[in-house]
């Protein structure tokens, strides 16, 4: 059967010149700092980035657990959306193994939050309250369908987080697509950040892996922190070789994923029982709802499985679909005849 996966762009599998680089790497004890090839792909994502050094790591849950916990003392407090990554689907990590107070103000359809509520819950100098330490973004914005963050609007979370005093982490787990979407360098996205880190194994198709990006002496910290959460890997250079390629070779190639996502949401907006407005895609998630009696989002899910198409259920009546290197614009066809034949026999 014809499988046309749409779950998550964390399935891509490695491309030929991954296995390749892989193969051929030559690698060290990254922990004594001696793996050629960890040491070249941080510097290539430092420079992309326009920071001063970088740090690879296992993924991105702990590319964010490592950075909070180097921004933050115990009883700290960071200011974060209510639909952020880190909020919803990192454990707790920063409060379980951090003592960091999450604050949580309303993330914006477009993934923002607005800087009025940032201000507003910027806390005092004062003996009864936690010190707000951190503001934490995310772009793009994985539940608020996949938003790209303007330089515009992280210019104007940077200007408030330097005016009182706090650091700016950015979770740009899709930063890349963020930046091919608005036509921008993504060090654009990056200037405002004191530490960001991004994932390799997502639209980027490495097996594993994300970074940490900050000054110098941020990344030498964060170091620290990945030892001890666990995170020293030896002959990491292995993992690295790949993402050198995800870095070269898959980085412009994000615009196809956008143009599918884009054009599978413009098909299934023309689907009687399904609901999504296409100018929301700007990138490579999209979310849709179940506008229909007869058929809950679960049973969705279902039909859509026994025929190889894969989507992921959010809720009662809310899937999610992520486009991704393995899927042509042929894919999204075959698809979207898939999915007006389930909704034609509902
Ligand atoms: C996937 C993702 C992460 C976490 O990455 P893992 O490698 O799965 O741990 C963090 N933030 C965002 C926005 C993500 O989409």
């Amino acid at each position: 059967m014809r499988i046309i996966d749409f779950r998550s762009d964390t399935l891509t599998q490695p491309t030929p010149s991954m296995r390749q680089a892989m193969a051929h790497a030559e690698v060290g004890d990254d922990v004594f700092g001696e793996d050629p090839t960890v040491n070249r792909l941080e510097e290539m994502a430092a420079e992309c980035l326009g920071k001063e050094a970088a740090l690879f790591v296992a993924s991105g849950t702990m590319a964010n657990l490592v950075c909070l916990l180097t921004h933050c003392n115990r009883g700290d407090e960071m200011i974060l959306g209510d639909q952020a990554h880190i909020f919803f689907y990192e454990q707790g990590g920063a409060a379980a193994l951090g003592g960091i107070h999450p604050r949580t103000i309303p993330n914006q359809p477009d993934g923002a939050m607005a800087t009025d509520d940032i201000k507003a819950v910027i806390r005092p100098d004062n003996i009864h309250f936690p010190r707000t330490r951190l503001i934490a973004l995310e772009n793009t914005h994985n539940r608020c369908n996949g938003s790209p963050l303007t330089p515009d609007y992280m210019r104007s979370v940077g200007e408030l987080a330097r005016n009182s005093g706090l650091k700016v982490h950015v979770d740009g787990a899709r930063i890349f697509n963020a930046a091919i979407a608005l036509g921008v360098e993504v060090r654009e996205l990056a200037n405002q950040a004191d530490s960001i880190s991004f994932c390799l194994s997502k639209g980027l198709g490495a097996p594993a892996g994300s970074l940490v990006c900050g000054t110098r002496n941020f990344v030498a910290e964060a170091r620290r922190v990945r030892k001890v959460l666990g995170g020293g890997m030896r002959q990491a250079g292995i993992l690295a070789a790949a993402g050198i390629i995800s870095l070269t070779e898959m980085v412009d190639r994000l615009a196809d994923d956008h143009a599918n996502a884009r054009k599978l949401a413009e098909g299934l907006s023309e689907i009687d029982g399904l609901s999504i407005d296409p100018e929301c895609v700007k990138t490579n998630i999209l979310f849709f709802e179940v506008a229909h009696n007869d058929l809950t989002s679960q049973a969705l899910v279902e039909q859509l499985d026994a025929e190889g198409v894969r989507t992921l259920l959010l809720g009662p009546k809310q899937l999610r679909a992520v486009t991704h290197y393995h899927l042509t614009s042929d894919d999204i066809e075959y698809a979207l005849k898939i999915f007006r034949s389930i909704l034609r026999n509902s």
